[in-house]
This record gives C-alpha cells, structure tokens and sequence, in this order.
C-alpha cells in the first residue's frame, strides 16, 4: 500500500533550519543572474521557492520511497554479463526523482540545474535517506561530482558532461578505495600514463566503489607507476563506455548486510582512457572539496536516521502496552526516548550550521571570482569567508564523526524498544541496524575523521595561542559576564575541552622538556604551546595525541553541538529544555572523558603499544 507522508512537513525542526536570517545571508550573495534564474527579487520569495521544492521532495520520500523501500530492502541487484542489473524497485525510484527534477538541484542554472544552496540538497539528503538508504546512493550527490568538473575541469570537459548529469541521462562515481588501500590513500597503486595526444591512459584497480556502474567516474590515480606520494595524485574522469565499447570494466559486485539497492562495484582499469581534471599533481585537493562535502552529506545521511529510528521507536512504544501503561510511560523508557530527541536535534542544529557556510563558502567564491563587485564588498566577502572555512574545517570531522558512532546507536535503541520484535526481520529496526552500520566507515572511517580533528584542533591553538589560553583559563572570568546560565555552561564545557587537550601536550611533552609546567598558569601555557608549536612535527612519538583522538573528536562534537543549540535556542524558545537536557546530560561526559585522557595505563602504554622486542619479551614472560 503507498503511504502519504510528507518528510518536509511533518518536521517542524528542519523547517526551522531555513530560517530568514540564514535566507537573507544567502540571497546578500546571489549573483543579479542567479536571481533572475530563480525569478526571486527578495529574500522572502527566495525562501518560498526553496519552501516549495522541499515539499515536493518531502512528498517523494514520504510517499514513492517509503512504500518502497522494503521492496528494495529484499531485492538483490545482479551483475550480467559485465552490467548491473537494477531491480525495478530502485528503477522506479530513481526515474521519479528524476520527474521531480532533484537529481538536478546543486548544479549551476548554466548547465540545465537549479543552483540550490547545499544546505537544501543536504536536506534532501537527510529526508531521501529517512526513507530508502539504497535510493539515496543512486541519486543523492550526482551533483557533487557535476560541482567538482565545474570548478576544476576544462570548459570541453564541462560542456560535455555537466548537462548530461544536470538532465539525469547519466550518473557517476568517486573511485578512490583499491583493494590494499582505503584510508591511506598515497599508498594506492593505480596510476596514469599520459599520451601523445594529451589523454591518459589509467591502469589498476578500484575496490567498493558505489555506482561503479555510472557513466563516468572520477578516478583518484598516481600520474606515474610506483609513486608514493600525495602530490603525484591526479584526478581522472573515466568514462565508462567508449564507442559503446567497455573503457573499464565491472569485476564484481559486493554482497552486503545493508545497501541492497546500491552497486558496490570493484573496478578494473587496464588501458582505459581518462581525461585529467584540473593540474597535474593537484588530484588530492580537488578530491578533498569533494570528499569534505560528501562528508557533510553523509552525516545528513546520520541525520536521516536517527531521525527514522527515533519515530519507530517512539510511534511503537505508545502502542505498545506493559503493567498496564504504554512502554513509553516507562521511566527507562521515556529517558531513551527523550534522550534521543535532545541528541537529534542537537545534531541537526550543527549539522545545519555546517551546511549553510558551505553554501555561503559556495556562492563567496563565485561572487570573488568574478571580480564585479565593489572592492570593499569583495574585502567584506573574503573576511567572512575565512571565518566560514575556518569553522567548517572544524566541524565537517565532527559531524562525519558524530553521526557514523550515533546513528548505529540510535538504530539498536529502536531494537531494543521493540523488544522480540526488533530482532525479527517483519519490524524496521533490525534493518535500520544494518543500513546504519555503513556510516562510520565510508567517506572516511570514523578514525580517520579523529585524526583529522586533533590535526585541526592543534593547527588552530597554534594559529591563535593567546585565544586559546584565554578560553582555558579565563573561562570563569568570562562567564561573569554572561547572563545566561546556559551560557555559562557552555564556557566551562569548552573550558573542560581545552584543559583536556592540554593534558595532551603535556604528556607529548613528558621526558621532552626539564622544569614543571602548571596547567593553571597563563605563562607557562603560553610557553608550552611555544615549545611544541614548531617541534610537533618532529616528535617521533605522537602516541599520547593519536591514542585520545577518538575522545578528542567526541569532546569536540559535544562543545559544538551544545553552542549550535542553545544559539538555536535563542530564536526558538521550544528549544530550551531541549538544549539544557543536552547540557546537562554531557557535561559529565566531557568529564569522563577528560579523566580518561588524564589518566596513564602503563601496562598498555608499554606493553601494549611497545615495540615488537617490547611485545615479544612480554609475550615469552607470560609464556
Ligand atoms: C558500501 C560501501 C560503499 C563505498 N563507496 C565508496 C566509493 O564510492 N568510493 C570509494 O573510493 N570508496 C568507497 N568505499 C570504500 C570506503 O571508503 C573504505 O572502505 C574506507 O575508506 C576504509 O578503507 P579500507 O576499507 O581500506 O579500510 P582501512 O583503511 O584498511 O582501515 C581499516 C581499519 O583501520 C583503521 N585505520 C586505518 N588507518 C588508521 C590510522 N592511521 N589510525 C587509526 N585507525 C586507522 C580504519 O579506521 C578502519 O577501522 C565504500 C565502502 C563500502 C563498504
């Protein structure tokens, strides 16, 4: 039976995303071009138009996907003779979508798209992945891939392929995980060899690749055999067929717990022709503007379901009776459902602050670059454009970070409040489980995504100590002067962030550096950050940084979630008790987790992490 919802209407906190002061910071940045595409002349009207395209989008997921995706959940994809065959389902999906003209959103009006800012296609995202996961990778972030020719490919490169996209004829891939490399990724082996005629011919293979099967792919390949370097790195678009013929071809399809409806394709090149984008040499920087947005869409993708966990779990335990009273009535109960409201919603208000600045990093840099503004307006751009990437550098980690740990979690909740029923595969939440299990790994590994956020945290001491020392240690001094209490709070948690991060520095420090330092002295801090500013690269032992970066990235989240929400909450009172559960529930979190980065476990520092005669003496001793 085909369901009638609408994911955009029926919830009220996205809809406060699209605030009329995030609008008016948008339409401030509209080209006369950009406006006159959309027929919208003020801030208002452009707000309605993105209104009404969210609703269509609302009603496709609620209706088409959500009566399909359990259908598609059951249906295998096949690989016949070297093609993917798409069930009719996900067929049916797709086609839709492209009806409703969604495949098209993020893509320049120059091109046949509609220019969206990304903060509504990542939207979309969170809405298409509330109702069908598999749909979501067969049409969700085309645009992305249009977005990267556009900004770094040439102008036949563009002509060729962006329209196609833009109308839905074709689709693509990122080909980037081989079969002995994923993260590391200057370790990959495939590489290109360029011809006479100014083409390259790529060789190797390419593992996991989702759509392997699209039209093109944009292939992350060394310029020469053997290389081991970041900065050989190019990016190649491969298309899949030439003169109808295979240019690479499919080797395989992965069988998976989840994804059912999404090819995941491992791909083998042997002198297939591609085409460079961009400079030679600058492959990894062009595929980090891709994956940095990809990840932002993937924690929408969190987003979508927590947000879908959270309705089962909670649309089941009012039905649901025990002792005489819904199961929702339940202390336990009610605490893990309200637990997970304030989490959602704390999530998203970042999530959605994230999203915005890259849509305004977006339009920035297009207004910069067409030179045709007054100079002062360009110097007021690129000021504010600073402050945009700096932030979103810190938060695109954590949200990645945060919604690939979480959205799991949230997925076993929903188990767990089905009880018998949430283990058997006639109830959602068992699926769920598995289409979320996904999200910590792709687009970078959740560990990975740690990493990158310490590397942040300590770039950004450094670019600014006395900033830092000030957040630290004059903490109290600056919540007297705030009125909020919520606010107050906010400043200690940060404050706990910032002292644990320097318990990290010091123990880098530990054996480095004769004399005391005190934590509670702005000077010796200050000293401390000197000594391991311009050395930090050179440490040999970066245990201490690498072992917490996991709990680093958590505290972080924490922080930035709980300003995103009470600012959320200062134009939106409903938010309040929302924002001082989160408050409270995770200010002891942040403790722990302090605690846990203080403290010192010598038997797994030495024996445990040691070197292999370490671990080898330790391994004859215990016999
Ligand atoms: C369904 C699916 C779709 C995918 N789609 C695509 C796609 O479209 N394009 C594409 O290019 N790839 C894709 N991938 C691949 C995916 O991005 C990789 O699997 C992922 O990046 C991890 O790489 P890996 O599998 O080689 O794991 P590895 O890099 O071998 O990592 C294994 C484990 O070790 C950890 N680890 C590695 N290095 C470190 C370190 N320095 N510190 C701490 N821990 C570390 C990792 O976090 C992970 O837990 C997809 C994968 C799947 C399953």
């Amino acid at each position: 039976m085909k369901t009638k919802q609408n994911f955009f209407s029926d919830n009220p906190d996205i809809d406060r995303q699209f605030s009329q002061k995030r609008m008016n910071e948008l339409f401030a940045w509209l080209s006369d071009a950009e406006k006159e595409a959309l027929g919208a002349t003020n801030a208002e009207d452009y707000r309605k138009t993105w209104i009404d395209i969210m609703q269509v989008v609302g009603e496709y997921c609620g209706t088409t996907l959500e009566s399909n995706a359990q259908k598609v959940a059951k249906e295998d994809l096949k690989l016949v003779n070297g093609e993917v065959v798409f069930p009719k389902t996900i067929q049916e999906n797709v086609r839709i979508f492209k009806e409703v003209g969604g495949h098209a959103m993020s893509i320049r009006t120059e091109f046949g798209g509609m220019n969206a800012p990304f903060l509504f296609e990542a939207s979309s995202f969170e809405q298409i992945y509330r109702a069908c996961p598999s749909t979501a990778l067969n049409i969700c972030w085309f645009g992305s891939i249009a977005a990267i020719i556009d900004q770094f490919g040439s102008d036949e490169l563009k002509n060729e392929w962006i329209p196609k996209i833009a109308n839905g004829e074709i689709s693509g891939s990122m080909s980037l995980t081989e079969p002995d490399v994923g993260s590391d990724l200057a370790g990959m082996r495939t590489y290109g060899e360029q011809q006479a005629d100014g083409t390259w011919r790529i060789f190797g293979n390419k593992q996991f690749i989702s759509n392997g099967c699209g039209e093109i792919s944009l292939v992350l390949a060394h310029n020469k055999k053997g290389s081991n370097s970041l900065r050989t790195l190019n990016l190649y678009l491969v298309p899949r067929k030439l003169n109808g013929k295979n240019n690479f071809e499919i080797a395989k399809i992965e069988e998976k717990p989840g994804l059912h409806g999404s090819a995941t394709c491992a791909l083998k090149f042997d002198n297939s022709v591609g085409y460079l984008v961009g400079q030679d040499g600058h492959g990894f920087h062009y595929m980090s503007h891709l994956m940095n947005e990809a990840r932002i869409g993937v924690a929408f993708q969190a987003l979508g379901v927590m947000e879908a966990t959270y309705r089962l779990s909670k649309n089941y335990a009012w039905q649901r009776e025990s002792w005489g009273k819904p199961i929702a009535k339940h202390e336990m109960i009610a605490e893990r459902l309200f637990d997970m409201e304030v989490e959602l919603k704390a999530f998203r208000s970042l999530c959605y602050r994230a999203a915005h600045y890259a849509s305004l990093i977006t339009l920035g840099e297009r207004r910069l670059h067409e030179k045709q503004l007054p100079q002062a307006k360009l110097d007021e751009i690129e000021s504010k454009l600073r402050y945009y990437k700096k932030k979103l550098r810190e938060w695109t980690p954590l949200i990645k970070w945060w919604g690939g740990e979480r959205s799991y979690v949230f997925a076993r909740n929903a188990v767990q409040i089905h009880g018998g029923y949430g283990f058997t595969t006639e109830y959602k939440p068992e699926w769920w489980l598995r289409e979320s299990l996904i999200i910590s790994i792709y687009e970078g590994t959740s560990e990975i995504q740690a990493l990158m956020c310490i590397k942040d945290t300590v770039k950004s001491i450094m670019t600014n100590p006395m900033e830092f020392v000030e957040n630290t240690l004059g903490s109290r001094v600056m919540a007297l002067g705030e009125k909020d209490w919520l606010m107050r709070r906010f400043l200690k948690m940060r404050q706990t962030f910032n002292l644990a991060i320097v318990s990290i520095f010091f123990k880098l420090l530990k054996n480095k550096v004769k004399g005391n330092f005190s934590a509670n002295q702005p000077a010796d801090l200050l000293k401390m950050l000197k000594l391991i500013g311009p050395e930090l690269v050179k440490f040999e032992d970066l245990s201490p940084a690498l072992l917490h970066a996991g709990r680093v990235a958590e505290m972080r989240s924490i922080v930035a979630m709980t300003y995103a929400i009470i600012k959320d909450s200062e134009s939106d009172e409903s938010l309040r008790p929302i924002a001082e559960r989160f408050v409270s529930r995770y200010t002891p979190v942040l403790n722990l987790l302090k605690t846990q980065i203080d403290g010192d476990d010598e038997y797994f520092q030495e024996q445990v992490l040691g070197d292999s005669e370490t671990l080898a003496k330790a391994a004859n001793t215990k016999g």
